[in-house]
């Protein structure tokens, strides 16, 4: 069988003429599962298969780095059945890390040293914080987030500070002048730290192409083909780097679909999709019609919401699927017994012996939903996993090694430095520290320098002075080390010499125990790591690949369990039995995209959101709300969400709990829930119910916890490293506080290492 037969053996006319198509721009444009994803890696199998370009001639751009190993797994699958052989390395990558490969060659050019450090969000904070301090502004009155957002939303739109402030001066609403103070020296005190934030990663690399065209050239003629995934959600500056690198052989191949962009709020541009004939005139379209995934009512539920979004391109999605079981809508008291129901109907499934646990999903809004349901799963005895959340590179003891590792190739790495010069205590306090900063930022010298210096002035005491110098001592030992040894062995050096794990040892109790399991999982990590990449699983590129490993990578399908996340991070993945929980107004769509501004707008984009997670469920799909649901302590009362009103009856199934029966007309929603006694009164001795627009739901797609590195504030008298209990959840440690009186908020970890954020006011937390 010749190779384009090989490649398109499983495919539809359309599919095929996509797979087919090489030469030129080309748009594939199409609902859910109708195979983009599986077409793009059929047509890298085509190219490489027909040798019309080398493997490492083609750059595949995909969403997550899961999904680039899947694709590049596949591929690999489809040419060793065809008998072809691959020479050289595949490009398929995210952006971030297909940038870092850039910069990892060229960002010298920049002014940068080699081994440069990628800060993740919380290092990020922890940077402006450290920026704020030193030009004397506030936390309580400007807080550090506003300026991150600030910061993060200029760079994804190509913006460097003078650009930014430029750009300041041409339009009115765009950035204040403290804003610009704080993103300028930010700017210095990173390229003093040699290190680059996620955006820069992307924002360098622009930098780099367009100061430097032969750089650019070189990429542009090395890549014959272009490939992107989800391109609807690719914003301002990544679709800069992709019409750069296009230009030489504009044989760029993008796949999306507006109906699935849901990313706005990172600053992803639906226009990038919406405009691509117009960027390239000679584009060719093909349009995938089939669905694939779904059954026939998922299919037609899905697209009868979709439809009353204004903002698309009119598209047909059929499937030849069966109807299947229709969508069962579910009507709940409150959020505990909606989690019941979900826990239940897993129980009872799985005693019916449907599929295995890794084949259910349960899909929510905010992150914040997952702790009821998590609790009525565990009382079930239901495996589950939790994806995004606090990820396992997150974690302090994880952190703190990672930042030892920074330092050691770095020593410019002053969030590191800073993170780990008194862990394990090494009775360097607070001042010193303090003073070290501000010694560094006098002298422009990183912490590390300046600490030795101010050892050499003599500015501190001679206890001091010989604590800060072992510190010192210590990195330089371990500098030295780095160089000369092999990533895995370097691993049990660094535990081993900052006494880190002696330190966990000594304290028995059981979150150290739990630590010391973590810190051996990050041995196994690195081994594996090392084992795989062989001659290139250096230190450097594990650290990289640390920095940009995202919440849906860390997905491990081999475990056995049910997966919850986000709706946000479901995109792109399927599952045969699919829960989505909290489909109420203000929840589903949230409070914040019916709130003032841009409503319309946001209202779409739930929607979009909304056609996202019912997409993805091959078999079945139940959508559930709850007429009653606590927020931050509060009792909110919330009407069934739009979007269940959106679908056609005639592909519904609609129960509510106490009749167990069809009672209500979903159309209708719930009609009468202060006439009905039977639930709805406050039952936890709670503040009174308020039917007011919540106060705020945490929008949490986003999931990347910050802990606030701050002193702990004085609320309720709970403070950083106290001992809490708390009735369901037991013993913990408060691991980072923020907000302040009613808002005061606590991250306690408890023994099995779960990290939950309490608002103090309404969590019942005592002190032990
Ligand atoms: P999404 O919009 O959710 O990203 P998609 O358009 O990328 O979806 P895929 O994930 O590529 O769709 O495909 C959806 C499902 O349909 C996959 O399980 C895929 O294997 C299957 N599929 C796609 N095309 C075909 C085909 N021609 N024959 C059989 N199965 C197919
Ligand atoms: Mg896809």
């Amino acid at each position: 069988m010749d190779v384009l037969d090989f490649v398109t053996k499983n495919l539809n006319p359309s599919q095929k003429d996509a797979v087919e198509t090489l030469e030129g721009p080309l748009l594939i444009l199409a609902g859910a599962g109708s195979g983009k994803t599986r077409v793009l890696t059929h047509r890298m199998a085509n190219i490489i298969g027909q040798g019309v370009a080398a493997p490492d001639e083609i750059l595949c751009v995909t969403f997550t780095n899961k999904a680039a190993k899947e694709m590049e797994h596949r591929i690999y699958k489809i040419l060793a059945d065809m008998g072809a052989r691959v020479h050289s390395q595949l490009w398929i990558n995210t952006f971030h890390s297909f940038c870092v490969r850039v910069l990892r060659q060229h960002l010298t050019l920049l002014d940068y040293k080699p081994f440069f450090g990628i800060y993740d969000s919380s290092d990020q904070l922890s940077q402006i914080k450290k920026v704020m301090t030193a030009l004397d502004i506030n936390d309580k009155m400007y807080p550090a987030k506003n300026f991150q957002g600030a910061i993060s939303r200029a760079k994804m739109l190509g913006l460097n500070p003078d650009a930014f402030e430029k750009e300041r001066k041409n339009s009115r609403h765009f950035a204040d002048a403290k804003t610009i103070e704080v993103y300028k020296l930010y700017e210095k005190e990173m390229k003093k730290a040699n290190s680059l934030d996620f955006d820069d990663l992307l924002l360098k690399t622009y930098e780099l192409f367009r100061m430097y065209p032969d750089v650019l050239q070189m990429y542009q003629e090395k890549f014959k083909y272009i490939m992107v995934d989800e391109y609807q959600d690719t914003n301002h500056i990544q679709y800069l780097i992709v019409q750069m690198l296009a230009q030489a052989h504009r044989n760029l191949c993008v796949v999306g679909d507006e109906d699935q962009s849901i990313y706005s709020w990172r600053g992803a541009d639906i226009k990038n999709i919406l405009d691509f004939e117009k960027d390239f005139r000679e584009a060719k379209v093909v349009k995938l019609e089939e669905n694939y995934r779904s059954s026939g009512n998922i299919v037609g539920a899905a697209t009868a919401v979709i439809k009353n979004n204004s903002e698309r391109k009119d598209k047909t999605l059929f499937t030849s699927n069966p109807a299947g079981d229709k969508i069962q809508v579910r009507e709940e008291r409150n959020e505990y017994d909606e989690a019941k129901f979900v826990a239940k109907t897993i129980q009872t499934m799985m005693n019916e012996g449907e599929g295995s646990y890794n084949d259910y999903a349960i899909f929510y809004r905010t992150n914040a939903q997952s702790r009821v349901l998590e609790e009525q799963l565990r009382t079930l005895s239901i495996p589950y996993r939790l994806v995004g959340g606090v990820r396992f590179y997150e974690r302090m003891e994880i952190k703190d090694m990672l930042s030892y590792m920074k330092l050691a190739i770095n020593p410019a790495d002053d969030v590191a430095f800073k993170r780990v010069i008194n862990v394990p205590a090494r009775g360097i306090g607070k001042t010193t520290v303090e003073k070290i900063e501000e010694f560094a930022f006098q002298q422009n010298l990183s912490m590390m320098q300046a600490a030795l210096k101010a050892c050499e002035e003599r500015v501190f005491n001679a206890g001091t002075t010989g604590k800060v110098r072992r510190f010192v001592e210590l990195m330089g030992n371990l500098q030295e080390l780095a160089l000369k040894h092999p990533l895995v062995e370097f691993y049990p050096i660094v535990l081993d010499m900052t006494e880190y794990l002696v330190a966990l040892k000594k304290d028995e109790s059981p979150e150290s125990l739990a630590r010391i399991d973590n810190l051996e999982e990050l041995d196994n990590a690195i081994v594996q790591f090392a084992k795989e990449r062989g001659e290139e699983g250096t230190l450097t590129s594990f650290l990289e690949e640390m920095a940009l490993v995202s919440d849906v990578d860390s997905l491990n399908q081999e475990q056995n369990s049910v997966t919850m996340m986000t709706l946000h991070i479901s995109k792109g993945l399927e599952y045969p039995y699919v829960f989505v929980v909290g489909l109420e107004e203000n929840l589903f769509p949230s409070a914040r995209s019916l709130g003032d501004g841009d409503t319309e707008e946001d209202v779409q984009e739930e929607r979009r959101l909304a056609y996202v997670g019912m997409t993805r469920a091959r078999q079945k799909l139940w959508l559930t709300y709850a007429k009653m649901r606590r927020v931050w302590g509060q009792e909110q009362f919330n009407p069934q969400s739009r979007f269940i009103k959106e679908i056609p009856q005639e592909y519904i199934e609609f129960k509510t709990a106490a009749a167990d029966a069809p009672r209500f007309m979903a159309k209708y929603g719930s009609s009468s829930y202060d006439s009905d006694e039977t639930w709805g009164r406050p039952q936890w001795g709670a503040t009174s119910g308020s039917r007011n627009k919540p106060r705020s739901y945490e929008d949490e797609s986003q999931s990347f916890p910050d802990y606030d590195d701050a002193p702990a504030s004085s609320g309720g008298g709970f403070s950083k490293g106290m001992r809490v209990r708390h009735p369901t959840f037991g013993a913990g440690t408060v691991y980072a506080t923020e907000g302040e009186g009613e808002n005061f908020k606590v991250s306690v970890m408890f023994t099995d290492n779960t990290v939950k954020k309490f608002v103090v006011k309404y969590a019942r937390l005592e002190k032990i």
